[in-house]
């Protein structure tokens, strides 16, 4: 492509004489166009490219510098070389001085050196702007990168700052120039804050490539500190020898936070901001190891809320999570700051007991929850109560690795829950006996139903003073084919913890309402059957039209049908308790407190839920030959003023029997009269209507 070029003169002998020599060179080598005022070269020069411009700075229209000055503002990138006369060249030396690429006297125009010179100029122009163009790149794109960059010459003074590296160091480019890179980027070591050298002499001396140590903290200009991160390597020149270095880093604090924050949440609980069970495991192990050298103690606290499914069932998750949370809190002031409180995920926690010196020392612990949990939690619009069960177990006795501590430490918190809740039980060996035997029935008992293994046992309840049968009591048993007869005491719980006794409760009461109306229609007279209900099933939602289905079912007459239920399911929720007694009572079926005077009842309560019998528990008949019967006789004398009538439970003995009836307590059961028994068995004695024979029955269960 020829170089376009733009004479500029009202002088046309010059213009004349510049188009020939410059002619004179190769056919196409110069596009010359020739203008003759300065207001046309601008405008031309705005149209398009011109790659160099020759120009008069005496116009008709401009004179002198200023000519020159109007074109280089124009097109400062365009190499302008003036024309002058010979007594003149101050003005042309003047102009190169403000930009231009050169001068040609006039006196030289016809010069065959020129086009030459020219090209060379345009040539160098070109050069000299794709460099500058290349610079520019450059340092918009160090400019525009996060890293900080800086580079030093061989002395390992700076020389360069890209914006990030000014804001990192807090000096500005201008200023650092020159100085040290150590002074301009101070560092020291994140553990030790002693000083380090900078990479950059390192890197100055070796000629190789360098990081940072890890850990590596930036002093700012001003005392602040950054975490940093770097790499520095040496810049060659094209000879290949080393010529200089650039260290670039950049500010790794948010990454470091943020390390720092995923370590926290892998070790923590998101509800409570408790340790988690990966951080209680780290913290026992540390435990163990120090309880070893110094020859102390551990205790692991397991701690499990009672009935706390109740609260999120009815009141919702968020009120659940958030007496999750207050309870978070109260666990953490009864413990010291060296204790571990740690939530192991639903309402199970654990607390690590470090500085004991004895192992008892952890029931205070255990005490003092307790006492603290009980106190009412206020959530929202709720006034929540809470109780917990808590079972415990101690290092080396009862384990010396976090995961049997654990293990046993949640054995004895069952052993507390069978124990009553709302109570703390140190492990003890044969709880693993027990804990392998929970764990067989409560796998055995998900097939039991469907294998049809239950069976009912009936214990007459009999009138006192004529020993005349009232009715009978069905108590499910459960055969097993390996096992043998399984008692109530060893499954009922298990089966209600783990929902079945929902189940197996409505086959009982099925299976007894049946079993009264046979009776029934073999013209045997019972009287009525009590069913015992448990807390599940009694809260259980479809239970009342369960229980009218079944009686429709089976045709039994619901004033034959008796349900016994205990104090403490019937004290849980008062108000739900009586609406769902009232719904049973307009169906004509008697109610019955079982297990009367061991849990803890309200008598206002009491008074006011439509129940028709007390059944005295059986420690207290069995009192009677220790007590003279003080509690026994008080229950038969308020069942009297309420209107209710007393069935003395466990009745062995004769003395119990006389006593109870010199109370007037008007029924009674126990083994004194019959234990339970078969279905058959228990027709033959229905058959004579009366039980008052001193032997036992034949039934061999017990
Ligand atoms: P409960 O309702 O208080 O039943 C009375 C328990 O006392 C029965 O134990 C009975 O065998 C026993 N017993 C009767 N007379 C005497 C006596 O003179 N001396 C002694 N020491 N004990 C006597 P069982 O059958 O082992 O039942 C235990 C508990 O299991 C029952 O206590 C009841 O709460 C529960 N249960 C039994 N059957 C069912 C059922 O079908 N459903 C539910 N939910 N619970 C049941
Ligand atoms: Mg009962
Ligand atoms: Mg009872």
């Amino acid at each position: 492509m020829p170089n376009r070029v733009l004479i500029i003169t009202s002088d046309a002998g010059d213009a004349e004489s510049l188009k020939n020599v410059l002619g004179q060179a190769d056919d196409s080598a110069f596009n010359i166009e020739w203008v003759t005022c300065l207001s046309d070269g601008l405008e031309r020069l705005r149209a398009d490219d011109i790659d160099a411009i020759l120009v008069d700075l005496f116009l008709p229209d401009s004179q002198g510098i200023a000519t020159f000055d109007q074109l280089f503002a124009v097109v400062p990138h365009t190499p302008i070389l003036t024309l002058h006369a010979t007594d003149n060249e101050m003005l042309a030396k003047e102009a190169v001085q403000r930009g231009a690429q050169g001068h040609l006297s006039k006196a030289h125009i016809g010069n065959n050196l020129i086009p030459g010179s020219l090209s060379n100029i345009i040539q160098r122009k070109a050069v000299e702007e794709s460099l500058f163009i290349e610079r520019t790149r450059a340092e918009i794109t160090l400019n525009s990168i996060s890293d900080a960059v800086i580079s030093t010459d061989m002395a390992g003074n700076v020389d360069y700052l890209n914006i990030a590296a000014e804001g990192m160091t807090g000096w500005l480019k201008d200023e650092a120039r020159g100085y040290p890179i150590r002074e301009v980027m101070r560092i020291i070591d994140g553990k030790t804050c002693n000083p380090v050298s900078n990479p950059v002499e390192l890197v100055l001396r070796l000629d190789k490539p360098m990081t940072l140590a890890a850990d590596t903290i930036l002093i700012r200009r001003d005392g602040n500190e950054v975490a940093i991160e770097d790499s520095a390597a040496p810049i060659h020149d094209s000879n290949g020898r080393i010529s200089g270095a650039v260290i670039v880093f950049h500010d790794v604090t948010p990454a470091r936070a943020m390390v720092a924050k995923m370590a926290y949440l892998a070790q923590h609980d998101s509800l409570t901001n408790l340790p988690n069970r990966v951080l209680l495991n780290d913290r026992i192990t540390q435990a163990i190891e120090l309880a070893k050298r110094r020859g102390t103690y551990l205790a692991l606290l397991f701690l499990d809320l009672d009935n706390f499914k109740h609260i999120n069932d009815s009141l919702g998750h968020a009120t659940g999570d958030q007496l999750l949370q207050s309870i978070a809190q109260d666990l953490s002031t009864c413990v010291r700051s060296s204790d571990t409180v740690s939530r192991l995920g639903g309402d199970e926690f654990v607390i690590l007991l470090t500085q004991d010196k004895h192992a008892q020392d952890a029931a205070l612990t255990a005490d003092k929850i307790l006492t603290v949990l009980a106190k009412p939690h206020a959530i929202a619009e709720h006034v929540l109560h809470i109780t917990t069960s808590i079972g415990i177990s101690v290092y080396p006795a009862d384990g010396e690795d976090p995961e049997t501590l654990i293990k046993n430490a949640d054995i004895a918190m069952y052993h507390a829950k069978e124990r009553g809740r709302n109570n703390y039980q140190f492990f003890k060996n044969d709880m693993n006996i027990r804990a392998f035997e929970r764990l067989a029935i409560e796998t055995h008992i998900r097939y039991a139903l469907m294998r049809q293994e239950f069976v009912l046992y009936y214990q007459p309840k009999v009138k006192l003073d004529s020993g005349k049968i009232t009715g009978a009591e069905a108590l499910l048993r459960w055969q097993h084919p390996e096992w043998g007869l399984v008692l109530p005491d060893r499954f009922v719980q298990i089966a209600e913890d783990c929902g079945l006794i929902v189940p197996i409760g409505r086959w009982a009461l099925r299976e007894a309402c049946a079993q009264a109306k046979r009776w029934e229609e073999a013209g045997l007279k019972l009287g009525t059957i009590a069913v015992n209900i448990s807390a599940l099933e009694f809260r259980f939602k479809d239970f009342v039209a369960g229980v009218d289905l079944i009686l429709s079912e089976t045709g039994l007459d619901p004033c034959h049908l008796q349900l016994e239920i205990t104090e403490s399911v019937l004290m849980r929720d008062v108000e739900s308790s009586n609406m769902i007694l009232q719904q049973l009572k307009d169906m004509g079926i008697q109610l019955a407190v079982d297990d009367f005077g061991t849990g803890y009842s309200s008598l206002s309560y009491l008074h006011q839920f439509p129940i028709d019998i007390l059944k005295i528990d059986q420690s207290f008949v069995q009192d009677i030959s220790y007590d003279n019967g003080i509690i026994a006789s008080a229950i038969i004398a308020m069942g009297a003023s309420l209107k209710q009538l007393v069935i003395a439970e466990g009745v062995e003995k004769q003395d119990q029997l006389a006593f109870l009836k010199t109370q007037h307590c008007e029924e009674g059961q126990g083994y004194f009269f019959s234990r339970p028994i078969i279905a058959e068995q228990f027709a033959q004695l229905l058959a004579t209507g009366r039980c008052d024979k001193q032997e036992e029955q034949g039934s061999n269960d017990e």
